[in-house]
């Protein structure tokens, strides 16, 4: 046990934070999860494994300033998680930007305040390592997403001035306790809450038929217990520093598709048509102006691009194995099929 203090973790309702706090609490730590309701309105995490004795939930809002000040006083450890994590929204800047940057300062202020913090684990992401896959290029800890912004990718411009933010912060007002960030891709699996999160949504999208097709893009996927497992070796590891890519192998959709057919699920709306062909690209580059613009946006820098990444930085710091792409993939679609997300499926 690294701490016998509770390990506070900020935006405890979310698929990933709520996964953070069920491994916390399994390994025996207290738990001190920030939500923006009252807390009986929690139930998938008062009812968790060890939650009756060790989970404390508190209220607090990321665009309200000192609002951590409360959930952070008197912890070791911090687990920042709490951020937007939208693709459809009306202001990039009020909706995704200000809770992801001010949010972040915020929680860092009231660490400072606390005056026992020790160390602040941010929950980033591959979208401040970049926006756009390139086909030449393998991707590490040391690239920086220099191309997004308020029109191009806002969620990936939200993530990548938050942990600009932190890093600064940190430069600046040199606190008592160092930072590590864990920068995860899609993550994917099985939700203790009855939301439906982004990237499992996405999933989802493939699978009712909200693809023209087939087409030429590829994600790195990460299951979410592996990504609270990181978080968590993030605190008990002395020696972590600086930023972790934290992704298992990237999966073509061609492939993922043909698995998810493999597994049964081929009685759902599963792409047929082939797009993936140079064609197939540029049509789906001119399909992207009817959609709503950050999607849009996204479909043209990621579309006939590979992405390929090294993740050789959290295997060998912090010791973490990741679960097979495959496994996960077929859990979280019986996940959302239990939450109710995908209906069944015709026979
Ligand atoms: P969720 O949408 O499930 O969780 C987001 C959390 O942030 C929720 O607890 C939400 O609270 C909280 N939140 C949002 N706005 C505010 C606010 N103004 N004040 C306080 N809390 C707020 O997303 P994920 O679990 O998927 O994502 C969690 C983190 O991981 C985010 O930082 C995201 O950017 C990052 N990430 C996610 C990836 C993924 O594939 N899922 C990949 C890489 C990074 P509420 O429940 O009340 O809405």
């Amino acid at each position: 046990m690294k701490t016998n203090k509770p390990v506070c973790v900020t935006g405890a309702s979310g698929f990933i934070a709520a996964h953070i706090v069920r491994e916390l609490l399994e390994r025996g730590y207290r738990v001190r999860g920030t939500v923006r309701k009252k807390a009986e309105n929690y139930p998938f995490l008062l009812s968790l494994p060890g939650a009756a004795e060790r989970l404390e939930l508190v209220q607090a809002d990321l665009l309200a300033a000192g609002s951590y000040d409360r959930a952070v006083e008197g912890c070791d450890y911090v687990m920042h998680t709490a951020s937007p994590y939208k693709n459809k929204v009306k202001n990039p800047q009020t909706d995704l930007v200000d809770p992801a940057v001010n949010g972040t300062e915020t929680v860092l202020e009231s660490c400072i305040k606390s005056g026992t913090v020790k160390r602040v684990i941010l929950t980033s992401s591959i979208a401040a390592i970049t926006d756009e896959p390139d086909s030449t290029k393998v991707f590490t800890e040391k690239d920086w997403n220099t191309m997004s912004s308020l029109d191009r990718n806002p969620y990936h411009f939200s993530k990548t001035v938050a942990e600009l933010a932190a890093w600064d912060f940190i430069m600046k007002q040199r606190p008592a306790f160092d930072l590590v960030v864990i920068n995860p891709f899609m993550v994917i699996g099985s939700s203790l809450g009855p939301s439906l999160n982004t990237s499992n949504e996405m999933v989802r999208d493939i699978m009712i038929g909200v693809y023209p097709g087939i087409v030429d893009i590829n994600w790195g996927f990460v299951d979410v217990r592996d990504v609270a497992k990181a978080h968590v070796l993030a605190m008990e590891t002395d020696t972590a520093s600086g930023r972790y890519l934290c992704s298992a192998e990237a999966m073509h959709m061609r492939e993922l598709v043909a698995l998810l057919k493999s597994a049964g699920f081929e009685g759902y709306a599963l792409p047929k048509i082939n797009l993936t062909g140079k064609a197939g690209t540029v049509l789906m580059k001119a399909l992207s102006f009817t959609q709503p613009k950050n999607i849009g946006m996204y479909i043209r820098t990621t579309i006939g691009r590979t992405m390929r990444y090294d993740n050789a930085k959290i295997r060998r710091e912090l010791g973490i194995s990741f679960k097979p792409v495959k496994e996960s993939l077929i859990e979280t679609v019986n996940d959302m099929i239990k939450w109710g997300h995908l209906p069944p499926q015709k026979k």
